[in-house]
């Protein structure tokens, strides 16, 4: 059985096999083509994963193709985000990296061709002309007057435009195709525009710059793809798309298929938006962990394959539908919880005083560092006389039963050490707890106490055996589940989107921790070493997503 044949079928992989049941097809080629105006987001995952994953599953190839058809939004910066993304994926390209810049000049003179056999004018009607002129959906469009120029003086026209003879916007050259047709794509689409602008490939070599849906289509001829997936939004646009291909002299014509974009709850997936939240300094960049870009999911500690299987899951279908953020997240804990090796950290530390411990004695306990792994290997906690507790893990009494942590006189389990019980609270003049007092049955170690159950398991680390740590807790960047609806998404943002921790103690073993190792923090959540700020000796963990749905929490907080 091949790959192809044990992934759960879709409409796409039934084209598919069917093209090359009959023939029509012998290979599958095909391509992801991103804008270079910003870093990919979780929607160009799915868009990422469709078109490599189809390459890899039919022994295809996939070629990623910067559509860089619109000078003064794009750079390097972003398409070597671009790039960098798609390998952290897990994916590569075939062969080099593809330009539709690369194709310039050939997309000319297929526009000379075009104009050689009466099928494209220059115009020189202003924008509002050729808006008043294109009609309504209910109403056809009106032809320009300069629709019946002649072959000769159209190409001359076109010459002068590339020639730099003319001010930016002040002509135009459209396809002829049908200003009354029910499609308003197909009602003379303009296929070049000039615009002076400095181009991060090119340079200054352009004045007239290709519109997307004329180069499109062109480059993935030119590439011998042989199918062309993109989102819905261009299910209008596919009359067009054929229609250039069918009016030039060019060998393929790939078969454009629609399939719907993923929208996330919780998640903006729009560059556009994306990019006035890095402006507006609502977060730190590109790659804020809070930020649904891959480079963000990766900073915060979600995996490439947490990534995959998330987007394998969801499928593809031709349905707009908005999915369940629960649906991401078990995704990526069902990952980490596999993968995630374990640790402690005590992220509101109180200092418990063990009164029947020596100050000097130093006792080496082992771990495993996953339970279910023994291969993942051990780690080495310090039994000392002064450890660390969270503060949440005590109260001096409660009403509530469900609490099994450590009580006034209560016995807790110290997870993988000793039986630990509360003797005495130390406070402050001002009544804060500045420590516990408190005993261990030393006959507890790997063994239930005598006599007595102890149901409480918490985390703990050594005072003098553990390390400062930054821990940031990230919550969801909006209170609604829908911030694409907003109209302005400042109203909309979570105050608790980002607690910095600072007074966090951490286990031994992550002393030389490498960026990007992900750990559950027992009963904390998982957590990542942040891939730029997390040294030896300034140790910064990013949450990655609590152990719990984090959903439910949204959910009540928009109520
Ligand atoms: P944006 O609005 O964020 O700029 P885009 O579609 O303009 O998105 P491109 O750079 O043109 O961005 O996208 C590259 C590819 O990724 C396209 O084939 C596009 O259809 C696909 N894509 C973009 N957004 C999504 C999404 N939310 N879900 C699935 N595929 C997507
Ligand atoms: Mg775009």
């Amino acid at each position: 059985m091949s790959d192809a044949e044990k992934r759960p079928s879709n409409f796409i992989r039934q084209i598919i096999d069917a093209d090359l049941a009959s023939g029509k097809r012998t290979s599958v080629v095909t391509r992801f083509p991103p804008e270079p105006n910003g870093y990919l987001h979780i929607g160009h995952a799915k868009s990422i994963c469709l078109n490599f994953g189809l390459a890899r599953d039919y022994q295809g190839s996939c070629n990623l193709r910067y559509d860089d058809t619109n000078p003064e939004k794009e750079s390097i910066e972003y398409a070597n985000s671009i790039a960098e993304a798609v390998e952290w994926l897990g994916f590569s390209w075939s062969g080099e990296k593809r330009y539709a810049s690369d194709y310039f000049e050939q997309l000319y003179q297929y526009a000379e061709e075009l104009i050689q056999k009466g099928l494209a004018y220059v115009d020189d009607s202003t924008p509002e002309e050729m808006r008043a002129m294109r009609g309504s959906l209910t109403e056809a469009g009106k032809e320009s007057p300069y629709r019946s120029r002649s072959v000769a003086e159209n190409l001359d026209m076109f010459r002068r435009m590339r020639a730099g003879e003319f001010a930016d916007g002040s002509k135009v050259l459209r396809a002829k195709i049908d200003m009354s047709s029910p499609n308003i794509n197909l009602r003379d689409p303009v296929i070049y525009r000039i615009r002076r602008a400095h181009h991060w490939r090119t340079n200054d070599d352009w004045c007239i710059y290709p519109m997307y849906d004329y180069t499109h289509c062109i480059s993935d001829a030119l590439e011998g793809i042989t199918h062309s997936v993109c989102t819905l939004e261009f299910e209008d646009h596919r009359p067009l798309y054929d229609w250039v291909l069918d009016n030039i002299t060019i060998p393929c014509h790939p078969q454009q298929i629609e399939f719907a974009r993923l929208q996330l709850e919780g998640m903006l997936t729009s560059k556009r938006k994306l990019n006035e939240l890095v402006q507006r300094q609502v977060v730190s960049g590109w790659d804020d962990p809070r930020m649904p870009t891959i480079m963000g999911l990766r900073r915060r500690g979600v995996t490439p394959a947490a990534l995959r299987l998330f987007c394998e899951r969801i499928g593809v279908t031709k349905q707009d539908s908005v999915v369940e953020l629960q649906q991401f997240e078990t995704c990526v804990r069902d990952d980490l919880d596999q993968n995630a090796g374990r640790a402690m950290a005590v992220l509101n530390p109180v200092k418990v005083v063990i009164e029947n411990w020596p100050a000097e004695q130093v006792q080496e306990l082992t771990a495993h560092a996953h339970p279910q792994k023994p291969e993942m290997g051990e780690r080495k906690l310090f039994m000392t006389r002064e450890l660390f507790i969270d503060h949440n893990d005590f109260r001096e009494t409660t009403d509530d039963k469900d609490f099994k942590r450590l009580l006034l006189g209560g016995e807790v389990r110290l997870r993988n050490s000793y039986v630990l019980k509360a003797e005495q609270a130390i406070k402050d003049a001002t009544g804060k707890l500045t420590e516990i007092r408190a005993s261990v049955d030393h006959n507890t170690l790997g063994k239930n106490p005598e006599g007595r159950k102890v149901k409480g398991v918490i985390h703990w680390v050594s005072a003098s055996h553990s390390l400062p740590a930054e821990v940031r807790l990230y919550e969801p960047l909006f209170t609604t589940l829908r911030p694409w609806e907003l109209d302005d998404y400042t109203t909309a943002l979570n105050p608790a989107s980002l607690t910095v921790v600072t007074g966090a103690r951490v286990e031994p073993s992550l002393a030389n921790v490498a960026p990007e190792t992900r750990f559950q923090f027992e009963r904390e959540g998982y957590f990542v070493a942040d891939r730029h700020d997390c040294k030896p000796g300034h140790l910064v963990f990013n949450r990655t997503i609590g152990l719990k749905d984090s959903f439910a929490k949204l959910e009540n907080k928009a109520k």
